[in-house]
């Protein structure tokens, strides 16, 4: 692949790093006879829709927007939770829906009777909350004292589940399957009276399937666990794990500048393109480039708006940077283009995809309309 074909700032996703996270996640459906949908939270990059429909059975949405664009691009499951519903969105929300999770039993008492009406098969569930969680950032914990997200025990109402096909749990990130075994055993002890009586299970995502270290076999056995005791098919809803290591951010090199060290400024920002650097916060891996001290030449990155905080990380290089060099951000494609902005006026880079067959593909790039548009 050369990143030299395009115009900076660019995503790239590679389509045969995608194609291998996709057969790993097929495998596990093909085992277990699960059942397993995209988060479009986390990858909307909706030109690779038909591809991830080959092998995935859906999509997994948050609003309207999101259920639409899977229903519209993808065409298979779509299924929507959202923490509150907007009453003018529901009727399209059911529209494009083939599965609604609410988040409390005051809206699904609100929502049910048009639900009843509409003459469209539409399974819902309830998103429960086991409080038992190992996720130690408490913006990513959403069993974080007083969380919004989820019904917990306290506040389960079993007398109004006539019309509840499914329990929807979400309590992971970035975690291996132990914590999965863990968390189950939880859901279990807690909800699992009234999942005999439900045809799903949805174990939501964080699940880091396609790391390298991720266990496989204790992901299975806890998906049979569950659909052998309960007799339910199980969901899963990764974002992370489908486009995890798969794409690219390709910068170039701006400015080079000194204040007791060196200092580079490129043409992409943490702020406006990869606003999980400064909100995780974490320094995303770049090509070629080591920890601050492992080679002779050591530069601070950050972005061209007026904001001082716009710092990307400190990197060591082999050689010294000149003007015009091209910085390449790795694992770019989750949680980067649909998070992105136009702060300060900054354009947003543009997106291509490398495929075996067809190269490198530039599919969208942007402009002054973008940024004038939404203000
Ligand atoms: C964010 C989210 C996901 C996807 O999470 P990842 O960490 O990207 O796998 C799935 N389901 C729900 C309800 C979410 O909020």
């Amino acid at each position: 692949m050369n990143f030299n074909e395009v115009q900076t700032p660019c995503y790239v996703v590679d389509e045969r790093l995608l194609i291998q996270n996709l057969e790993l996640l097929k495998s596990i459906e093909d085992r277990t006879g699960c059942h397993i949908l995209l988060a479009q939270k986390a990858f909307s990059m909706y030109s690779l829709y038909p591809l991830i429909g080959k092998y995935l059975h859906g999509v997994a949405s948050s609003s309207l927007h999101e259920a639409r664009l899977g229903y519209e691009e993808m065409g298979k499951e779509v299924h929507t939770f959202s923490p509150a519903y907007i009453d003018s969105d529901f009727d399209d929300i059911m529209k494009y829906s083939d599965h609604i999770v609410f988040n409390s039993f005051d809206e699904w008492g609100k929502y049910k009777d048009r639900i009843k009406k509409t003459n469209k098969h539409i399974e819902c569930g309830i998103r429960i909350n086991p409080e038992y969680s190992e996720i130690e950032t408490d913006i990513y914990n959403p069993c974080f004292t007083h969380s919004r997200l989820g019904v917990t025990l306290a506040n389960f109402k079993p007398d109004e589940l006539d019309g509840i096909d499914g329990l929807h749990f979400h309590t992971m990130c970035e975690q291996n399957s132990d914590t999965l075994e863990r968390t189950i055993k939880v859901v279990d002890e807690k909800f699992g009276p009234y999942m005999k009586q439900m045809k799903w299970i949805n174990f939501g995502g964080g699940h880091h399937i396609t790391r390298e270290d991720y266990d496989v076999e204790t992901l299975i056995r806890c998906i049979n666990y569950i659909q052998d005791k309960y007799d339910v098919e199980v969901y899963l809803e990764p974002g992370e794990a489908v486009a995890l290591n798969t794409g690219f951010l390709v910068s170039t090199v701006l400015a080079i500048t000194e204040n007791e060290m060196k200092l580079g400024i490129l043409d992409t920002s943490a702020a406006c393109h990869m606003p999980d650097v400064i909100e995780m916060p974490y320094r995303p891996n770049i090509i070629d480039a080591g920890e601050p001290g492992d080679y002779p030449y050591t530069y601070r990155f950050g972005g061209p708006t007026c904001l001082a905080g716009d710092i990307i990380g400190d990197y060591s290089f082999q050689r010294p940077l000149t003007v015009g060099d091209k910085v390449v951000f790795c694992d770019m494609a989750i949680y980067s283009m649909v998070k992105n902005n136009t702060f300060n006026g900054v354009n947003l880079p543009s997106i291509a995809y490398y495929s075996k067959k067809e190269g490198m593909k530039v599919i969208k790039t942007f402009g002054y309309e973008d940024f004038k548009s939404r203000l």
